[in-house]
């Protein structure tokens, strides 16, 4: 059974208690995890406090060596980690493949880092004194994980908090512990001194509470959905603890009447069902111009029911995984029993696969749904499933002013060959990103992160490591 990292040693829970993870896809055990509790926060937190000194003055280039040598090291787990994060996720093999991978490449873009953070000289009026700036670490990082993308999540975190020179305590998601901790095994396996990265699992209502809470955090760096953020960011002004918070989304996608539909219903589909729709970024609306709208709906209802094959995320030929719990699944079915309840037309999905493969997992099939009231879930919630909700506009003024009806603010995009369409959704658009004819992925150099309930924040590009450092004024007289 894996254990938690705490003070480079593995442990268990003080109390014994341990937490079954299972296959989304079959019920199965997976594994299971020690069920931490308070006592085990407290020691995480002492272990990264202890840590950080030491840590925070080492060389940086010491600190981006040893990050060089974990994303190596991580480069070889991928096949081993991949496997594990399927089974206890649900996502395809493959999919699982490209987000371990990610993980050394974050590595490696923030090891990049680590030795270019510095300060500014800044002349004064006085002729005596000199100001300077310098950058330090914000201290201990307490980091804390969602289920759909345990890996990417925790990279984008712990890999400009060990260049800024900070220690961390990782909690993961109850449910998604076993890659995580693997991976945190795999990187510490590099050199980092003891302390440098802990880990913690169990309940976010306990052990979450108890590490956002805790006078020795410096900075929660979350990612989970909305209400959790709230109430993080609640008990961290016990502290005046800083936080970043990556919150739920509910992207739109506009599709202009000179858009390449071929190539936009193929991005739809990709943003919408890969990962089985749970995703932060993701295609939530879709909102179509009048003249094109026949035309996408034909092609999006077709490649929803021919190209997202469902199944066991080990299984060859899976495109599309199971929800992640049952919970999850009655959840967008709720919302789309919703929309049908209230006129949506169903063109593709709605229901769940049949056969003798699907009868232990939590599978839904993917889900395309027209004449959806503006009122109903599917528009005003995040959904996070592969149902994918069509609306008609007039123009771009209706589309913008729709897209932004949302109380979120993620991702976005935009579909058209008009320059001027592009630039008046990348400037009217209220969201952190706007892909203009292009799919919905994030990359390492450019900053990510919400605006409006979607949190505030910056994980990826330069942004992320300035999260991770405060900057100090220092006056120097030399009278
Ligand atoms: P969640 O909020 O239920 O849980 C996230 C993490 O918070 C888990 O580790 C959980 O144990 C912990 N937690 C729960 N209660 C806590 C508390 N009181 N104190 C401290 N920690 C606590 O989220 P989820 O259901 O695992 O993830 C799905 C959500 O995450 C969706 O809303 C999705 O949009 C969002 N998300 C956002 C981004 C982004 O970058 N903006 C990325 C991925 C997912």
């Amino acid at each position: 059974m894996p254990q938690m990292l705490i003070g480079g040693e593995l442990a268990d829970a003080s109390g014994g208690k341990t937490i079954e993870v299972r296959n989304p896809a079959t019920g199965d055990v997976v594994d299971s995890i020690p069920r931490g509790t308070t006592a085990e926060v407290d020691a995480a937190v002492a272990a990264a406090r202890k840590a950080l000194p030491a840590w925070s003055a080492l060389a940086p280039t010491k600190r981006a060596q040893l990050m060089h040598q974990a994303a190596e090291r991580m480069k070889a787990a991928v096949p081993e980690i991949a496997r594990i994060l399927s089974q206890e996720q649900g996502k395809p093999l493959a999919h699982a493949v490209l987000e371990a991978s990610r993980v050394s490449e974050n590595l490696e873009y923030y090891a990049g880092l680590a030795d270019k953070i510095r300060g500014d000289y800044v002349p004064l009026d006085d002729p005596a004194k000199i100001g300077f700036t310098i950058r330090r670490p914000v201290g201990v990082v307490a980091a804390i994980t969602p289920w759909n993308f345990p890996l990417t999540l925790m990279a984008n975190k712990i890999c400009p908090a060990l260049a800024a020179g900070c220690t961390v305590v990782l909690k993961p998601a109850s449910t998604t512990p076993l890659a995580t901790q693997r991976a945190i095994e795999v990187i510490n396996g590099a050199g980092f001194p003891a302390g440098v990265l802990n880990t913690l699992h169990g309940s976010g209502a306990e052990i979450g509470d108890a590490l956002v809470r805790h006078p020795g955090v410096n900075k929660v760096a979350f990612t989970g959905q909305t209400e959790t953020g709230k109430r993080i960011m609640q008990l961290a002004a016990e502290n005046v603890t800083r936080v970043t918070l990556e919150l739920g989304g509910s992207d739109p996608m506009i599709v202009c009447d000179d858009a390449d539909i071929r190539r936009a219903s193929a991005a739809a589909a990709i943003g919408r069902f890969f990962n089985a729709g749970q995703a932060c970024l993701a295609v939530k609306r879709v909102y179509l111009f009048r003249g094109i709208a026949e035309e996408f709906t034909a092609k999006i209802a077709d490649r929803a029911a021919k190209e997202w094959k469902t199944g066991n995320g080990l299984a060859e030929g899976t495109k599309m995984g199971p929800l992640h719990t049952e919970a999850q699944r009655a959840e967008v079915e709720a919302q789309v029993t919703d929309a049908v309840g209230r006129g949506a037309r169903v063109l593709a999905g709605a229901k769940r696969p049949e056969g003798k493969d699907f009868e232990r997992g939590w599978f839904m099939e993917a889900t395309v749904l027209a004449d959806v009231p503006e009122d109903s879930r599917m528009a005003t919630e995040e959904v996070f499933g592969p149902a994918m909700p069509l609306f008609i506009v007039d123009d771009l003024d209706e589309a913008i002013a729709k897209a932004n009806s949302s109380v979120y603010g993620l991702g976005s995009s935009i579909w058209t060959r008009d320059l001027a369409k592009a630039r008046r959704a990348a400037e009217g658009i209220e969201a952190g990103y706007t892909w203009v004819n292009d799919i919905q992925v994030a990359y390492d150099q450019l900053p990510f992160g919400g605006a409006k309930q979607s949190g505030f924040g910056k994980e990826h590009g330069l942004e992320a490591l300035e999260g991770y450092l405060e900057k100090k004024s220092v006056v120097l007289g030399t009278g």
